[in-house]
């Protein structure tokens, strides 16, 4: 018997199935795959991620096994498994080894404490420090110290997506390290504004108010939302002398200086103007590369300088868009097990980045979504209740809203005059699964590279 070495085997079935399908889902689905290893009846094959993985087991496998039967008809079995060196993953550094128990990018191995509401993964080992945030940083060390002793209160403010949160959940997460005897509680003003309606309603307010009696660290983020809230911010006020009578340290962020905050009672503006103001302003160039650079190595990856310096050039007000330029050039490198040319970089950072992306239609969205799940366009236009079009409708309307910035109702005409309240639903479902689901945004920046580069 004449018998095929594991390349010309695979090459074989490539070029038949090559033969029965497009070559944008011949591109997605098979490159970088390979047989990497072949026991009696059984063939292995390598994928570049989870996701092609599904997708080959679900949908090629039985195309797969029938060339491959056909070629040598010991082989029974086909198993997919995802290349290990897909990423290049660098020895971990201890501190963040959950991301590799996890085995994803990013955080999904991080928990939010139940008691202190402290997200574990906003640390200073992650915290970078230039001039834009250095006196910020220098007050929060003070703060961990000697909480409730030097500066009470400590308040930051800043724009959006500078770093308010990451820092004051990280001065949290220190003094819990270092006094693990102290009670400290982490909230969002919202959420405070939120409880005391809940506690008045209920007529709960001395047992509310009796729960933060015993706080050694009050951390209160974005309380610029207390503007207007006049009974809220009284019983804060109530709350603040409590613990500021007895050396309890506050911690509290803002969008804006005390002073600038509208519609904020003028003994709580004096309370917070009575410790230490810092401000967070916008970081220069070589902060936003030096930032980049520690994303890209948390999540055990690195890139060629030409990429963070594009991505800093581009990127310029915000930490959090600085972040999400990077996820997409992170994702790209994950599914192409490479990472991209500058070209494609500008291509994926796309809206981020002015004149960045080439113009497309939403024909071609809708079209493009149709053709990466095997439907036609009429398919996802059409109202249907099944499993296998719900989603991809919900995708191409996800995709039409954020590629092109489409008015909700306008989507829903277009998908045979759905009312808008029908698209925001669907738009909202995909957001909040991409926050839990890492494969649904590998499979959307799929999506999305076809439709710009097809
Ligand atoms: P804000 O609360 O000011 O809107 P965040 O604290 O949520 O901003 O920061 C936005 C994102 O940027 C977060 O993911 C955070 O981890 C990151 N980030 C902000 N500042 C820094 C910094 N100095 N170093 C590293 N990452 C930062
Ligand atoms: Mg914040």
């Amino acid at each position: 018997m004449n018998v095929m070495s594991n390349e010309e085997l695979w090459e074989a079935v490539l070029a038949q199935i090559q033969l029965s399908i497009s070559p944008a889902n011949f591109a997605t689905w098979f490159k970088g795959t390979k047989i990497i290893s072949r026991e009696k009846t059984q063939v292995m094959v390598s994928v570049p991620s989870s996701f092609v993985k599904e997708w080959l087991e679900q949908k090629y496998n039985d195309i797969i096994l029938k060339i491959l039967h056909g070629l040598d008809n010991s082989i029974k079995e086909v198993k997919y498994c995802i290349e290990k060196q897909s990423l290049k993953i660098k020895a971990p550094r201890k501190k963040i080894s959950y991301q590799e128990e996890a085995g994803q990018l990013g955080f999904e191995g991080l928990e939010i404490d139940k008691e202190t509401n402290l997200n574990p993964r906003y640390t200073f080992e992650n915290f970078v420090v230039g001039s834009f945030n250095e006196l910020a940083h220098a007050a929060a060390q003070a703060v961990i110290q000697k909480p409730g002793l030097v500066y009470n209160p400590l308040f930051i403010y800043g724009g959006v997506g500078l770093g308010k949160t990451h820092l004051l959940e990280a001065i949290g997460n220190e003094v819990y390290k270092n006094f693990p005897e102290k009670k400290i509680k982490y909230i969002p003003s919202q959420k405070f504004i939120e409880d005391v309606v809940r506690a008045i309603r209920k007529h709960k307010m001395e047992f509310f108010k009796s729960s933060y009696r015993e706080i050694d660290l009050l951390i209160v983020d974005d309380v610029q939302f207390l503007a207007g809230k006049e009974k809220t911010q009284e019983e804060f006020f109530h709350i603040f002398n409590l613990l500021y009578e007895k050396n309890k340290q506050v911690v509290i962020s803002s969008d804006c200086p005390p002073r600038a905050i509208p519609s904020l009672t003028e003994r709580l503006r004096s309370r917070f103007t009575g410790g230490m103001i810092a401000d967070i302003s916008q970081p220069d160039f070589e902060t936003r590369v030096a930032i980049l650079k520690t994303k890209a190595r948390e999540v055990g990856t690195d890139f060629p300088n030409e990429i963070y310096t594009f991505i800093a050039e581009s990127v310029q007000k915000n930490i959090r868009e600085l972040e999400g330029a990077l996820n997409r050039v992170i994702v790209y490198q994950k599914i192409n097990n490479k990472p991209p040319d500058i070209n494609i970089v500008k291509s994926l950072l796309g809206k981020i980045i002015k004149g960045g992306r080439k113009k497309i239609t939403h024909k071609k969205i809708i079209s493009t979504v149709a053709e990466f799940y095997g439907l036609t366009e009429k398919d996802i236009i059409i109202p249907s209740r099944k499993k296998e079009i719900v989603k991809p409708r919900q995708i191409a309307m996800y995709l039409l809203r954020r590629e092109l910035n489409s008015s909700f109702s306008f989507i829903g005409e277009r998908f045979g005059g759905k009312d808008h309240t029908t698209v925001i639903h669907s738009c909202e479902k995909i957001n909040s699964q991409l926050q839990k689901d890492k494969n649904l945004e590998e499979e959307i920046q799929m999506i999305a590279q076809r439709i710009y580069n097809s």
